[in-house]
């Protein structure tokens, strides 16, 4: 028998191949597959319909007349009566041993931990093809290779007696191991849900990322919604839940943005830049400045004294606006839009994930002082969580800027690695020297200024306010109790 013949006369079951796993850094489950049926019908092979639509739906729990209208389309020689059956319906099913009814095991995504992570891992689609998240943007790694069953049949699909069958295995898909430490995700999550519960914010985003790589640590999104129970057919809780707010949406920085502003100061400052400032240089004390006719004015209103006789450092303590709006002006938008790229604004950062946001900023041609002013500051730029963490990383990491990325590598079972991301840089954004004087005045934020509630003795922390401070002490603390 050649082969087209042997294609004429064999119908296929399909045998269902493996989709990869997806793991954690240090080997943890958070997307496995659990098994179930599909169970098929060949209409030409069922003798008595009524008694088998009949027997079908007792042993399947389906509907009689559905089962019925089933095993008489005529179009389909092989119709698919019932998905993601469970194994003891199956063992009814089997006894029964009706004529022209098959079945074949499935693979079904199933979720250990349930909510967790549930943003960056995405889900499947039923026909278990990657939809969102990491399920989706590795798909064709994860997905495998369907296997095959052939049987003989004569003209009209009927299984011959004597036919013979032949088995073409099912080849795996890879396993994704992401370079999320779910240890680290548990106790971001928990500060999200934290905050969450003293707060009542619509949603809640957390990034902790390993500055020397750029390799995501944790990646946490408030609310969370549980991967097994996916809301498929409400379209629109779907989308909030489902979002990746932080690599997806955009906001306006505001005083967290202060840290890049300063990097560029110091940076411009070194390379002997007149216009830039001295760290010793004491800023003018009052609270306004008039930019283009319009007023730029500090959050505070100046009168405690606190904003007074300040240097850089002391402006990065007391998030002194007027300040970081003098450093931006006295720069000029050719240099200040120089660093503004170098530190990824207004461009994707290239991390693994898909529906990645560009950020909000202006074109410079169209810049104006006024504008110029208050992106100094933080407004009037929009960015995404990914972009400022990436941006705020690079300035105290030596000035090092990676591409993000969420996944370490792709692997077979057998342990060969057929896919490993390591940590590429993109571009320096300030100078080592530049960025270790940089890490030093933001440890004053935490020691001395506006960021005391996340000071830990024995530490170096280093930040910048414009969040809710408490909440991550608590989320550092734990962290040191966990890795040392
Ligand atoms: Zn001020």
């Amino acid at each position: 028998m050649n082969y087209r013949a042997l294609d004429q006369w064999t119908r296929e079951l399909p045998i269902v191949a493996e989709r990869g796993k997806i793991v954690d850094r240090n080997g943890v489950v958070l997307a496995d597959n659990t098994t179930a049926y599909t169970v098929f019908a060949r209409s030409n092979a069922v003798k008595d319909k009524e008694k088998t639509a009949a027997l079908l739906a007792s042993a399947l729990d389906m509907d009689e007349t559905a089962v019925y209208d089933k095993l008489n389309k005529k179009k389909a020689s092989e119709i698919t009566v019932a998905k993601r059956v469970d194994k003891s319906k199956i063992e009814k099913l089997a006894q029964l041993s009706l004529d022209g009814i098959y079945y074949s095991r499935d693979n079904v995504r199933y979720y250990p931990k349930e909510d967790a992570l549930c943003q960056v891992i995405g889900f499947t689609s039923t026909d278990n093809v990657g939809t969102t998240g990491v399920e989706k943007y590795y798909n064709e790694y994860l997905t495998g290779t369907n296997g095959e069953l052939l049987y003989e049949t004569d003209l009209v699909g009927v299984e011959l007696a004597d036919g013979v069958a032949t088995y073409l295995p099912a080849d795996d898909g890879y396993n994704v191991q992401l370079t999320i430490d779910y240890g680290i995700q548990e106790i971001a999550e928990s500060a999200l849900e934290k905050m969450a519960a003293t707060y009542q914010p619509t949603a809640v985003e957390c990034i902790i990322l390993d500055v020397n790589s750029f390799e995501i640590l944790a990646l946490a999104n408030y609310p969370s919604y549980s991967l097994n129970e996916i809301p498929r057919n409400d379209a629109e809780l779907l989308n909030s839940l489902t979002r990746n707010r932080v690599v997806c949406d955009i906001y306006e920085p505001g005083s967290t943005f202060k840290i890049m502003t300063a990097a560029i100061n110091l940076e411009e400052y070194a390379q002997g830049n007149r216009k830039a400032f001295s760290p010793n240089y004491v800023f003018n004390s009052s609270r306004t400045r008039y930019v283009d006719g319009t007023t730029v004015k500090c959050w505070s209103n100046h009168a405690n004294g606190k904003h007074s006789n300040q240097t850089l450092a002391g402006a990065l303590n007391t998030s002194c606006n007027p300040c970081f709006t003098d450093i931006a002006l006295s720069l000029g938008k050719e240099t200040f839009y120089e660093y503004l790229s170098a530190f990824g604004f207004g461009q994707k950062t290239g991390i693994d994930y898909g529906g990645e946001a560009y950020g909000l900023l202006m074109p410079q041609s169209v810049v104006r002082n006024c504008d110029l002013a208050r992106i100094g500051f933080g407004q009037t730029i929009a960015v995404t969580g990914i972009q400022l963490a990436c941006a705020a990383a690079s300035a105290v990491n030596g000035g090092y800027y990676y591409t993000p990325h969420l996944v370490r590598s792709v692997y077979a079972n057998d342990g060969y690695v057929l896919k490993k991301n390591e940590a590429t840089l993109k571009n320096r954004t300030v100078s080592e020297k530049t960025s270790a004087m940089l890490a030093e005045m933001l440890e004053g934020v935490v020691r001395d200024g506006s960021g005391k509630k996340a000071y830990i003795e024995g530490y170096s922390v280093g930040g910048k306010t414009g969040d809710i401070l408490t909440t991550c002490v608590n989320l550092v603390k734990n962290l040191i109790k966990i890795y040392t």
